[in-house]
């Protein structure tokens, strides 16, 4: 896993020293926004007065993970700054949204780096978890990332050949041969969900055909 400097990053005076010993939970939060981006996002807390992007770390949605703070104070989790480290996420998870596989998957990864580099950590929550607050919102996986279980990254069918798995090439093809499945010009695009319905529907027509 890498960490990226943020471009032409804004640092105001010195950071405050982290005494790590005393950390003990990291606060999982979101953007409030759609679509702001890391430099957006520091933009805001600069105009706030802080001396650079309050976050420890910070994921975006095509999976770049940002130092920010890094394991300097933060500014993000109002009375539990000296005791988490705070991980922003780029999105609006209070609106009705998934989160991109490529953040769900560099969340776990920011999420175990600070894990070993800060061993006293115990507790992994959203904001919410420490304070009064919605955030990270209500459709942030925020269980399934703690669980620290990557998601597989979907895969898209086009063609019946050897990419597809061997239990669906025969469905499949049956059903592109029923005119069934017909495409989009560009080939199948089948997700792995896709593959099972058309298998489900040739085993019933196989039945009825006893
Ligand atoms: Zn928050």
């Amino acid at each position: 896993m890498e960490t990226n400097k943020i471009p032409n990053k804004i640092v105001k005076g010195n950071l405050k020293r982290l005494n790590l010993q005393r950390v003990q939970g990291i606060a999982l939060h979101h953007m409030a926004h759609p679509n702001a981006d890391i430099k957006t996002v520091e933009g805001w807390h600069i105009n706030q007065g802080y001396n650079a992007i309050g976050y420890n770390f910070w994921v975006g949605f095509d999976g770049t993970i940002y130092e920010g703070r890094g394991l300097t104070l933060g500014a993000h989790t109002l009375g539990h700054n000296e005791t988490t480290i705070g991980i922003g996420f780029q999105g609006d998870y209070s609106k009705d949204v998934v989160m991109p596989v490529e953040q769900f998957n560099a969340g776990i990864d920011i999420i175990s780096f600070v894990k070993a580099k800060v061993p006293s950590i115990v507790k992994i929550g959203g904001h919410k978890d420490y304070m009064a607050t919605a955030c990270p919102g209500q459709y942030f996986p925020l269980e399934e990332m703690i669980s620290g279980k990557k998601r597989s990254v979907e895969m898209i069918y086009n063609y019946v050949d050897d990419n597809m798995p061997e239990w669906a090439r025969v469905p499949v093809q049956w059903a592109v041969d029923k005119g069934i499945v017909k495409g989009d010009g560009n080939g199948l695009n089948l997700d792995d969900k896709d593959l099972k319905y058309i298998t489900y529907i040739y085993r019933a027509f196989k039945v009825k055909e006893g």
